[in-house]
């Protein structure tokens, strides 16, 4: 297959993002950005949290007599983070996040949080990444934070299956119950949901990844002599049951019994999809790059839903999480990687889709211009993965169809 290589101007969020699915994953852990007030602003409309919530993220602001190397950043953070953990006492992980500016005034984080970790040893364990846009989409903060903690994994030899990425806590639920029926386990998960059981890992761990935007993150856990499966992701019914069949096989789970539980939730998945494929069948869809998951929303949306891809773009080409999905996609798909915004929205307009999947930046203006699109980034906050959310995630591409069908029917 063909990719179609771009660099140039980017529109897409920074990895700061993925700390409002982040934060709801471990509620005993906290996110402290080290940026200025543009990040505070990202992340607290990007979660939408009052005020007066006690939130499980903060900024630590840069101000101007930091940037310009006035103050000492380090003794401000430390007074910070002091005075933090005697407000919130349940706070067992502190992550110490890197922005943009942290970056541009090189403030070494990975020296805060050992001088911290030092401090607070046996209280709170201090872990740092880097969200910032000059590193990151919108996805990869996910990435950067768990790759972060693969170190502090502990060491285990027993045979398991790792699930890699946030779920949303009821999607993991019903895969655990299903990975039982199957006979795969024990199932562990990273992210785990408290931050301080964090699951062993070693030559006998299997791992299948739930998001495709994790590469970092699989290639530390096979430094740890962790085994990654290629699958395609659980998007879908589809993606779903290759996913579980690939653990299964992976168990030596006989096929007939992996069937016999699977079937009846492809079955129902493939009803719930049925009446939004009438609405989306034919119609033609392009993906500009954002969240990494683009190929495997092509496919479900190619292969189940009957749509035409007019392009699939993507910021990131990691061919090792990603050529389950490729194989899947028809021959010759227009594929891009990385992102030239201008002669990609050139491409949109020369094509006239009837939906294109975009960040949030770019959905106002291409929908003032006739075109009908849907925000990427709500597929990560919408529990979509698995044969029961196959009709919900077809459903969240129809809507936006059938809200301008009635625009042009008023
Ligand atoms: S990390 Fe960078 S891109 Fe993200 S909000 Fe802060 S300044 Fe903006």
């Amino acid at each position: 297959m063909e990719v179609l290589k771009e660099s140039g101007q980017r529109e897409v969020f920074c990895g700061l993002t993925s700390i409002v699915w982040l934060h709801r994953r471990m509620p005993d852990a906290f996110f402290l950005v080290v940026g200025s007030r543009t990040c505070a602003h990202l992340i607290q409309s990007a979660a939408g949290v009052m005020i007066f919530a006690e939130p499980r993220f903060g900024t630590a602001i840069l101000g101007e007599r930091d940037l310009a190397g006035l103050a000492d950043a380090n003794a401000e953070l430390d007074r910070l983070v002091t005075d933090l953990l005697a407000r919130r006492p349940e706070i067992r992980t502190l992550f110490l996040v890197g922005s943009c500016p942290s970056e541009v005034i090189k403030l070494d984080l990975a020296k805060a949080a050992e001088r911290l970790n030092e401090r607070l040893v046996g209280r709170v364990r201090v872990v740092n990444y880097s969200g910032s846009g000059i590193e990151t989409t919108f996805t990869q903060g996910e990435d950067q934070a768990l790759t972060a903690l693969v170190p502090l994994l502990p060491a285990g030899d027993q045979r398991q299956l790792l699930l890699v990425g946030t779920l949303a806590d009821a999607v993991e639920d019903r895969f655990l119950t299903l990975f039982e029926r199957l006979g795969v386990g024990p199932v562990l998960s990273l992210p785990p949901r408290r931050s301080t059981e964090l699951p062993p890992v070693g030559p006998g761990t299997q791992a299948l990844l739930c998001q495709p935007f994790l590469g970092s993150t699989a290639r530390a856990l096979q430094a740890r002599g962790v085994t990654l499966l290629p699958a395609p992701y659980p998007l879908g019914v589809e993606g779903s049951r290759r996913w579980f069949e690939t653990a299964a096989a992976a168990f030596g789970i006989d096929p007939a019994h992996t069937a016999a539980v699977l079937d009846p939730l492809v079955a129902r998945g493939q009803a719930a999809v049925a009446p939004h494929r009438r609405q989306l069948e034919g119609k033609r869809l392009f993906l500009l790059p954002d969240s990494q998951m683009e190929p495997a929303l092509a496919r479900f949306l190619h292969r189940e839903c009957g749509m035409e891809l007019v392009e699939v773009g993507t910021p990131y080409l990691d061919r090792t999480l990603q050529q389950p999905e490729l194989d899947l996609l028809p021959p010759g798909t227009a594929l891009s990687e990385g992102q030239h915004l201008e002669r990609q929205l050139e491409r949109v307009r020369a094509a006239r889709p009837d939906l294109v999947v975009c960040g949030m930046g770019l959905a106002n203006p291409l929908e003032a211009e006739g075109i009908a699109t849907k925000w990427s980034i709500e597929l990560v906050f919408s529990p979509i993965h698995g044969c029961d959310q196959a009709g919900d995630l077809a459903e969240l591409f129809a809507r936006p169809l059938r809200r301008r069908a009635s625009l042009a029917f008023a």
